[in-house]
């Protein structure tokens, strides 16, 4: 069972076709797709839905180093301590940010 964030990044993975390492995703199934979009909060997939209007497959990022990848901006210590049991939202440019632990317990 996959909670909320991993759902999340498994719904992005699975809707660009690539993992976070750009590797194919090659068994992607619409049906996977529309499980994942069930299982998200539907507040949630809507910002999902505009982040991704506006950027594309970078909507939702991984982050090691507590640097959201997109706008370069430093999280706050609060959030960097969020990123790997939950959704985090970059306070500038509003991406939806991890930490890869969280997605390699996914696949573990
Ligand atoms: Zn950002």
């Amino acid at each position: 069972m996959l909670n909320e964030l991993q759902t999340m990044v498994r719904l992005h993975e699975l809707e660009f076709g690539l993992d976070a390492n750009a590797n194919l995703i090659p068994d992607r199934t619409e049906a996977e797709i529309a499980r994942c979009r069930a299982e998200v909060r539907p507040a949630i997939l809507s910002r999902y839905e505009r982040l991704k209007a506006r950027y594309s497959q970078t909507a939702v990022m991984e982050t090691d180093d507590g640097i959201c990848p997109g706008c370069r901006i430093t999280l706050p210590r609060y959030q960097i301590e969020q990123l790997r049991r939950s959704l985090v939202f970059c306070d500038r440019c509003g991406r939806i940010l991890y930490h890869p632990d969280a997605v390699y317990r996914m696949y573990a």
